[in-house]
């Protein structure tokens, strides 16, 4: 297993729990020891975590359109881009897909977080020793938007999937289960309301534990250990992993390096994992708080558009000020592969999208807290892995020693809700069973359309570029 994120850990789950000996190799370093030097997105930023049906969710369609506009003419782009024209080429591919197409993918991001979802709460009550410590929270998710029809398509989705709770469109039931947010709703930003089943947890915290749990599993670690090259015999089966250190051989051979692979180790196999990077703000938790929110702002409706459009507010316990407080991350600014650099005039965008968001939705606390200086403004990134047509790129290869090679190259921002879903869909590649490995192929039609098949790919009916496409 290349990679402990939380794809990595998932899979070698799955594959431990089947009977497999595991090694997982990691380029970052152990992060019960520093999350911080981890180089994974699975314990950057704030380490709150919401698991619910559309955290993975495809930008495809019109939404791809975004990749061609920096942040500051309403776009994605976190920097005038030198590669721009790669990523426009990616983006333009899933613009063109039809909208069967786009049906299809978005119903295959559902489905697989449906799953998870499933997993994740099985998780819970089977394994409850991984969530010690780690603040779960599971119950009503509240979603609010600011414009009714797009509340309305993600309670259908909710609804299709069996994971709607209620879908609010008065403005009495808002107030009632959103009582926090009753200027906004009076002031019309917040329309609708979605809530939902879904999960929250402390995502530092259960890594750590599940790290401990494979450990006793039998499963071994190797931190610091960067895979750098990919043998090939034949040009056609994996034989082994290249590490400064020397070549690791395996039968089965999973890679699932996140946003900061490095290029250069996916070249060869025309895949390409970029990162979106998100920001966020920490400050007081409002009194009457009730469970982990979203907020959903869009050109069309009465918000604050622009890539802050999707607001994720968790609540943690800040040590170092003694008190109760909330994460608010957002953002999408699309950065391309490491190393990440944003032009920080973008940056300063978003992060003031996000506070102006925040202070229509609370105006009154917003304002309180401003003025005593509890805002906390983070100054870093968070970086997702991305790949710009929304396709989970998977590569699926035979070894040398008669096993699989499988690439899992990124899904957007949902990557922990949807790990156990795509884990279990990798082990039944493995194993050669199931019928889950068709999640790796949600629209082979159009992947076939969208993704020539790369030289000696068996299954690769759905990867993130055509072989050399960035070449
Ligand atoms: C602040 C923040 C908030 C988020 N909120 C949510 C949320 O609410 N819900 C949600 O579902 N998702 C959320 N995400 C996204 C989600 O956390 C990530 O998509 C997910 O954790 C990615 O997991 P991963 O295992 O694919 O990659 P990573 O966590 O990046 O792990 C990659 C691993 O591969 C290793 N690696 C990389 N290259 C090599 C190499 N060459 N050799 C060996 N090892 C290598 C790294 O060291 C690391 O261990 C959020 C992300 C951030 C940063």
């Amino acid at each position: 297993m290349v990679g402990a994120g939380i794809q990595g850990l998932w899979c070698a789950w799955a594959m431990a729990r089947r009977g497999r000996r595991v090694s997982v190799l990691s380029a970052g370093a152990d992060p019960r020891v520093d999350p911080a030097a981890s180089q994974a997105s699975t314990t950057a930023g704030e380490s709150g975590r919401l698991l619910t049906l559309l955290e993975g969710r495809p930008f495809v369609g019109s939404a791809a359109g975004a990749f061609e506009r920096t942040v500051t003419d309403g776009g994605w782009l976190g920097r005038e881009p030198d590669e721009r024209s790669r990523w426009w080429a990616h983006a333009r591919r899933a613009a063109a897909m039809d909208a069967r197409a786009v049906a299809e993918t978005t119903d295959w991001y559902a489905l697989a977080s449906a799953r998870a979802l499933d997993l994740w709460s099985r998780a819970a009550r089977d394994d409850a020793h991984l969530f010690d410590g780690a603040s779960l929270y599971q119950g009503a998710i509240t979603r609010l938007y600011d414009s009714p029809p797009v509340a309305s398509a993600a309670a259908r989705q909710h609804q299709d999937r069996g994971v709607l709770v209620r879908h609010i469109e008065d403005a009495a039931s808002l107030k009632a289960q959103v009582p926090l947010a009753e200027s906004s709703i009076g002031a019309g930003t917040v329309r609708a309301a979605v809530v939902t089943r879904g999960l929250s947890l402390d995502i530092r915290r259960f890594v750590a534990n599940l790290i401990e749990h494979l450990e006793g599993l039998g499963v071994t670690f190797s931190w610091n250990t960067r895979v750098t090259g990919l043998r090939w015999h034949d040009g056609e089966r994996l034989s082994a992993v290249q590490t400064p250190a020397g070549e690791v051989a395996a039968r089965d051979v999973i890679l699932a390096p996140g946003a900061y692979s490095q290029p250069s180790l996916l070249e060869a196999l025309g895949a390409r994992i970029t990162g979106v990077a998100g920001r966020w703000l920490l400050m007081p938790r409002p009194p009457g708080w009730a469970g982990p929110l979203k907020l959903h702002l869009t050109p069309e409706g009465q918000g604050v558009a622009g890539p802050a459009l999707d607001l994720n507010f968790m609540a943690y316990r800040d040590q170092a000020r003694d008190r109760d407080a909330l994460a608010v991350g957002g953002g999408y600014i699309h950065v391309g592969g490491p190393p990440f650099a944003t032009d920080p005039a973008q940056l300063a965008r978003v992060d003031a999208q996000i506070a102006s968001a925040v202070e229509r939705l609370w105006p009154q606390w917003w304002r309180r807290c401003d003025r005593e200086g509890a805002i906390v403004r983070s100054s870093a990134l968070c970086v997702r892995s991305f790949t710009t047509d929304d396709r989970p790129a998977f590569v699926n290869r035979p070894t040398t020693l008669g096993g699989r090679f499988v690439l899992h190259a990124g899904l957007n921002t949902g990557t922990a809700t949807m790990a156990p879903a795509i884990a279990e869909a990798i082990a039944d590649v493995l194993e050669g069973t199931g019928e889950s490995a068709g999640m790796l192929h949600p629209n082979p039609e159009t992947a076939a359309g969208c993704s020539p098949s790369l030289p000696g790919a068996l299954e690769a009916r759905v990867t993130t570029t055509s072989p050399g496409a960035f070449a």
